[in-house]
């Protein structure tokens, strides 16, 4: 498949670096075992593998730590290799002198992601269920997590191996057929083949589908905060994010600079960015603050326009105020939010407020809600919350679906899909059969990316040189 050499026994720390309660270290290769023997004070040649060992390991007389060592022997382990686990007190000098003894012993540090990597290449999974292990340890929230599962699980895998079955038999006898081609016979049903190939632009265009969904699962969705200064944007990313990040300040303008922080709601993960108070200003120092936030307000797929509920019942200088913003920004790629702020000051108006809101979204076409808070005293921030995750409206059903996460897949699929159209094309044209094999080839090509039937050294060193070291 390719001419990687995987003959090396390789070592890494496997826990995050630095000190631990505890550290692994992970050797993996065909000498694991042996090497294992000359630093560990017990023999693991006939021990049987998934089994625990309690021992020293010693450097010459001197007693470096008290140890436990898992045994996996190949293929049953997660590399399909021989592989000893050292789990260590985690101090970072330990893990440092187990780490030295094993190279004395023949180990070689292992690469980023090699231990991965040599699972794909020891068929204990496939390049996409690879890719999802490093999807799981980057998974920050539980819809990342659930799709990262899935996908390592071979879902994804499942369904793309299906579609390349069908596709092989098909290829198949069309390149039969060219072997008897003086002889005019046809192997290949052309209705039944034009059935297939209806079939499987469906799913792959159903899959493609699911990559805006599975990006802004994996990847989460930005969300900018803009507003006029003091309308509370400050107060409301404290309110949301729970935690003093922002400077709250009574002097307008004070926020100079852009602030990131996440925040989670149903399993999705929500990037929030406060901005600068937008207007006009003479102010050099905030100018620049205001042009970086609406750089970022740019970017975002969400955008809470934040404003004081006190102008609700002024509804020309409200229509002035939002005219001013929505001018400046690009609704077109995002979703408005109109978020009417301090709520707290007007307890009274309650009843009244939230029908002239309704009333106001409903003369722009832009803006998709209105919802009353007081990010002061935390009023109605549930009600913001659930607003943020409807506006998200994935169309997707991240348990049971299957949806691509993965920008190569994404293009896989894509480039897979384009050669069958060319396919398809092709069988109701009548072009030759060699032409039709040849598009189908391409297909076949680009699905056999995704699983990693077909691969190149240059795509797995950057597939796995992602991955930190130890996995
Ligand atoms: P920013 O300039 O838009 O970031 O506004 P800040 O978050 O710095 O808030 C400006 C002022 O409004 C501060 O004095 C806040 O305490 C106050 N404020 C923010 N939100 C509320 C609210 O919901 N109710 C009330 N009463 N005051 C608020």
């Amino acid at each position: 498949m390719n001419n990687h050499t995987i003959n090396d026994t390789i070592c890494a720390l496997s826990t995050a670096p630095g000190v631990g309660a505890i550290a692994v270290i992970r050797v993996s290769g065909s000498k694991a075992i042996s090497i294992a023997d000359k630093v560990f004070s017990k023999s693991l040649k006939k021990a049987k593998s998934h089994t625990a060992h309690f021992g020293r390991i010693i450097d010459d007389a001197r007693l470096v730590d008290e140890v436990v060592v898992v045994l996996f022997k190949g293929p049953e382990s997660f590399t399909g290799e021989d592989t000893v686990e050292f789990s260590c007190h985690g101090s970072v000098f330990i893990q440092s002198e187990i780490l030295r003894l094993l190279r004395e012993e023949g180990c070689r540090m292992a690469k980023p992601g090699e231990f991965t990597m040599r699972a794909f290449l020891n068929q204990k999974m496939d390049l996409s269920q690879a890719e999802a292990v490093a999807d799981l340890i980057a998974a920050e929230s539980s819809g990342a997590h659930q799709l990262a599962m899935h996908q390592m699980r071979g879902g994804f895998s499942k369904e793309i191996g299906v579609l390349r079955e069908k596709l092989i038999h098909f290829a198949s006898l069309i390149e039969l057929e060219l072997d008897f081609a003086e002889e005019d016979v046809e192997f290949a049903d052309r209705d039944a083949f034009n059935e297939l190939l209806d079939e499987l632009q469906v799913l792959l265009t159903k899959l493609i589908d699911s990559f805006q969904a599975g990006n802004v699962i994996k990847n989460g969705v930005p969300v900018a905060i803009v507003g006029a200064p003091n309308q509370g944007k400050s107060t409301l990313l404290n309110a949301l994010l729970k935690e003093e990040r922002a400077i709250v300040s009574e002097i307008a303008g004070t926020t100079r600079d852009t602030i990131e922080d996440e925040l989670v709601v149903d399993g999705i993960r929500f990037r929030f960015i406060d901005t600068a108070g937008l207007r006009e200003t003479k102010d050099h120092i905030e100018s620049l603050g205001i042009e970086r936030a609406m750089d970022k307000a740019r970017g975002a797929n969400i955008i809470l326009l934040l404003i004081d509920a006190g102008l609700i019942i002024n509804p020309e200088e409200l229509k002035a105020h939002i005219d001013g913003f929505l001018k400046d920004l690009d609704t077109a790629a995002a979703r408005v939010i109109l978020v009417a702020n301090k709520v707290d000051r007007r307890v009274d108006e309650w009843e009244t407020l939230q029908p002239a809101l309704d009333v106001i979204v409903n003369g722009y076409e832009q803006i998709q809600s209105g919802v009353l808070i007081s990010a002061l005293d935390g009023t109605n921030m549930e009600g913001l919350q659930s607003e943020l995750s409807h506006q998200v409206n994935l169309g997707v059903n991240i348990g049971q679906d299957v949806i691509v996460s993965n920008a190569r897949h994404h293009e896989a699929l894509s480039n897979a899909l384009e050669s069958l159209v060319l396919v398809k094309k092709g069988l109701n044209t009548g072009i030759t059969g060699d032409f039709l094999a040849s598009d189908i080839r391409k297909s076949l090509h680009h699905l056999g990316e995704i699983t990693g039937q077909i691969t190149t050294d240059d795509l797995l060193g950057n597939i796995f040189g992602k991955f930190c070291i130890g996995k």
